[in-house]
């Protein structure tokens, strides 16, 4: 399955729906390890994300997922828009000109988006950050081709829930040390929509789809 700028379209959407539906929870989330504003950044976030893909039309994957960075970077505060407006913003130079992306090119994506994430944020595997979720997906889609989206999907869950155990070193929980631990981290949550929405976007329409308990 390749993703076109349709099914980028389609992927957008289906995270700003989940996003926009679990807002609470992302927020009380970061509540207990935070300032409690993840999912309220996030929502308006990506409610401007489709304000502004819903009248534009575009050429490539690329262009699409550089109009996401670019909102994200200017209209989300606090940590997680600058880090997720970093990330789009690699994944759109890694596939710049490309009309169709292919699970390398998306695997390459992901690669180089973890580094922008690195560079700007200081944090590594363990500090308890989103980059829980992205460095053990990266690794999944490298290990596996094709990919299994159900599988893909299921490896950024459990990501997102081993979080839980960790002791935040990098943003705001790192303030609380020890107390840290024992709460899932916020932003691990939203980049688990991000890889779920994405999973079920390219496993949508495809033939061989056998797993379809995440739906
Ligand atoms: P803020 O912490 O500024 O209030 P948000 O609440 O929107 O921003 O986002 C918090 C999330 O951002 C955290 O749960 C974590 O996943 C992620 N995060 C924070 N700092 C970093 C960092 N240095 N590197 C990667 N991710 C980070
Ligand atoms: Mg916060």
């Amino acid at each position: 399955m390749e993703l076109t700028v349709k099914k980028a379209k389609l992927w957008m959407e289906a995270l700003n729906e989940k996003i926009q539906k679990h807002k609470e929870y992302l927020s009380e989330l970061d509540q207990a390890i935070g300032d409690g504003d993840h999912g309220v950044n996030m929502a308006r976030g990506f409610q401007e994300v489709m304000n502004k893909l819903s009248d534009a039309d575009y050429a490539t994957p690329s262009d699409l997922l550089k109009d996401v960075a670019m909102v994200l970077m200017s209209k989300v505060g606090g940590a997680s828009g600058p880090l997720y407006g970093t990330a789009f913003l690699k994944m759109a130079m890694a596939t710049k000109n490309k009309e169709k992306l292919t699970e390398e090119d998306l695997t390459l994506a992901v690669e180089e988006a973890i580094k922008g994430l690195e560079q700007r944020g200081k944090a590594q595997l363990k500090d308890k950050t989103m980059l829980d979720v992205w460095i053990p997906v990266h690794h999944y889609m490298k290990q596996n081709s094709p990919i299994g989206w159900g599988n893909l999907e299921a490896t950024a869950k459990g990501a997102m829930e081993a979080t839980k155990e960790l002791l935040a070193l990098k943003g705001r929980a790192a303030y609380l040390k020890e107390r840290s631990v024992g709460h899932i981290d916020p932003g691990s949550v939203s980049s688990y929509y991000l890889f779920q929405t994405l999973a079920e976007t390219m496993k949508e329409g495809d033939e061989s789809m056998t797993d379809v308990s995440s739906f």
